[in-house]
């Protein structure tokens, strides 16, 4: 069994989108418990990696092709630590579930939301290998068509997809990046 019943929204991602494929590099931002990156490990199989990131500890997976890394996203040297991880090659897939604590105030709880999938999303732009797809939890609200508009120039299409495991929370759903258009230039210094 998984450990999260997310698990099965990102299964959904994966088949409406096709997120990963055998041999692939994943970065799971936002990761615990660990059910995405349980799929993630299944996906990607031994010639994989999946590499998770939390601000809570992730209990041990016992899968050889996951590691784990306990820090904050919005914070310089946690982006630093995966940046040494991944490496010049880069992933082929950056997910993000990250969610904020949430307050029930509608407006506070979308910024949030947006704020955490902008940091997710320039850990992409900075990971994604050329032709690597991006998928990241965003809550409706007014900042999410310009969201979507910043990321629409980077890849070469945009979809979004309420998963039906998503069903009871009905303000959230994910974007998904298709082929990443211009990975930089990584000298792995
Ligand atoms: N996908 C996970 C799974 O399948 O087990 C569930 C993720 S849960 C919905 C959202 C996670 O985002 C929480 O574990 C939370 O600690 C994490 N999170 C929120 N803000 C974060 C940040 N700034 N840096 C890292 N993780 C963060």
């Amino acid at each position: 069994g998984y450990r999260a019943r997310s698990a099965y929204k990102l299964k959904q991602l994966d088949e409406d989108a096709g997120l990963f494929g055998p041999g692939n590099t994943v970065v799971d931002l936002g990761a615990a418990p660990g059910g995405w990156l349980q799929v993630a490990s299944e996906k990607v199989g031994d010639h994989g990696k999946v590499v998770g990131v939390d601000l809570q500890r992730i209990r041990d997976l016992d899968r050889h092709n996951i590691e784990t890394i306990r820090g904050d996203m919005t914070e310089d040297e946690t982006k630093e630590q995966l940046t040494d991880i991944i490496g010049e090659a880069g992933a082929d897939a950056v997910v993000s579930d990250m969610a904020p604590n949430m307050t029930g105030e509608y407006s506070l709880d979308h910024a949030r939301s947006i704020y955490l999938a902008r940091q997710a999303f320039e850990v992409a732009q900075e990971l994604l290998a050329t032709g690597g797809d991006f998928a990241v939890k965003v809550f409706d609200g007014q900042d999410l068509a310009d969201f979507r508009a910043d990321m629409e120039p980077e890849f070469q299409y945009v979809r979004s997809i309420r998963p039906k495991a998503s069903r009871d929370s009905s303000s959230e759903q994910y974007l998904v990046g298709k082929h990443f258009l211009t990975a930089p230039v990584r000298t792995g210094d």
